[in-house]
């Protein structure tokens, strides 16, 4: 009996540790499932969001995890950030950048070369560049595979706009495609092209006249009267009195423009000035114009008393070259609260509205043949233009063809100053 108890009482403690090893080991189970669920929970989060906390081997490996997510994150975040930048950057660039796959379809566009090629990044990111900018020079470029020499292309879409394109090869057969807008340059160098060959034949054709005098008097000097002789020679002395104001002109021209960039602050009287001017326009005119002067308002000019003079002067010139004699020239100067206003008024010629915007170009005549009778140059309203500028002050002309013009200087007030002139 005693015997049957004790195997029972061993059965019973053994099925009742058996229970709790049972219970224990769920309880583990339990834990271990709880935990894996919640890193498949935090797996699911998004990337950044921190590992959950957990006791024992769980921590450390809870603890692990937290420091590799959050070192990838922090490099992922600078990642992002050097890309935004470097983004940035490209986008700030002044020139177009362009990034092509290694089959040439546009991967990547800043806004600079969104312009210059006319594409736009939200529809064209993905498509063949070759569909989207379609001139034989930039295909036929891209394609050559020399991308040593940049690419000149005059832009089918803008007029008047000139591009410097090149292409630079890097990784896998992708490109980088560089656009930069050379117009300004072009124009500059068209316009230097144009000054030689203009200043070449202002002087080629007072020098062949004057050449051909010469030969006709070397061979045949003995056939001619003394009084055709000086009448040639004199000919010849007005075409080299001529070349002479081109080169005084040009001298002047390029004096301003390589010049000191703000002129003299000197006090400059306008009624001495004017009365000078007035003086200028009488002689030149010698009586065959009625010249007139009339003043209003207080006060003295600031700047550069010879380049102001000489700008004036040239107007009032002009009014004598363009006036038939018995016309009428009207000097003004004003000063009022806004600064200061000369102006020259005649009753000549006049110019017709489609030359006026061109008529400070250097070399730019509307009728050739008059400028050179009345020995102009036509460099005369280049240089008041850059004597203007100069000035921050503007040019204005209003014109009649037939009844006269009015070309008017208009000063700000910083040039005005009621200090009397030293
Ligand atoms: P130019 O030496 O030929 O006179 P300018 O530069 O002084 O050169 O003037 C340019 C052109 O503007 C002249 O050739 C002329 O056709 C025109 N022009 C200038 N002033 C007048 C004016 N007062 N009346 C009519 N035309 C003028």
């Amino acid at each position: 009996m005693g015997l049957i108890a004790a195997v029972v009482a061993i059965f019973g403690g053994v099925i009742a540790g058996l229970v709790v090893i049972i219970v224990g080991l769920l309880a583990i189970l339990a834990w271990n499932i709880r935990n894996l669920i919640r890193l498949v929970m935090w797996s699911r989060e998004p990337i950044g969001t921190p590992v959950p906390r957990a006791a024992g081997s769980w921590g450390h490996v809870f603890a692990e995890l937290n420091r590799r997510s959050r070192m990838s994150y922090d490099m992922r975040e600078r990642m992002s950030s050097a890309l935004e930048r470097f983004h940035d950057a490209s986008q700030a660039m002044p020139d177009g950048v362009l990034y092509l796959s290694d089959s040439d379809t546009i991967e990547w566009i800043n806004l600079k070369a969104e312009q210059h090629f006319g594409l736009n990044h939200k529809q064209d990111l993905g498509a063949p560049v070759t569909n989207l900018v379609r001139q034989p020079e930039f295909v036929h470029y891209l394609q050559s595979g020399y991308h040593e020499d940049p690419l000149i292309l005059h832009s089918g879409r803008r007029n008047g706009l000139t591009l410097q394109v090149q292409i630079i090869p890097f990784g896998d057969d992708q490109k980088m495609v560089l656009s930069r807008d050379i117009s300004q340059l072009e124009r500059l160098e068209t316009m230097r092209r144009d000054f030689v060959a203009n200043v070449s034949h202002e002087l080629r054709t007072p020098l062949t006249v004057v050449g051909g005098f010469l030969e006709t008097l070397i061979d045949g000097l003995d056939d001619f009267a003394r009084e055709d002789v000086i009448r040639f020679l004199r000919l010849a002395q007005d075409q080299s009195s001529r070349m002479g104001r081109l080169i005084d002109d040009l001298l002047t021209l390029s004096a301003l423009e390589t010049g000191a960039p703000a002129p003299a602050e000197e006090r400059i009287d306008p009624v001495a000035l004017m009365h000078e001017i007035r003086e200028d326009t009488e002689l030149l005119s010698a009586g065959r114009h009625t010249v007139t002067l009339s003043m209003s308002g207080e006060g003295a000019l600031l700047g550069s008393g010879k380049e102001i003079h000489s700008a004036f002067a040239n107007l009032a010139s002009n009014a004598v070259r363009y006036t038939p004699a018995g016309g009428k020239i009207e000097l003004v100067w004003r000063i009022d609260d806004d600064g200061a206003e000369f102006s020259v008024r005649d009753t000549g010629i006049g110019v017709a509205a489609e030359h006026i915007p061109r008529l400070t170009e250097r070399f730019y005549r509307v009728d050739r043949g008059r400028s050179r009778e009345t020995g102009g140059t036509g460099l005369g309203l280049a240089i008041v233009k850059h004597i203007l500028t100069r000035h921050q002050a503007e040019l204005k002309v209003s014109s009649t063809p037939g009844e006269g013009s009015v070309f008017s200087v208009r000063l700000p007030r910083a040039r005005i100053t009621k200090l009397p002139v030293r």
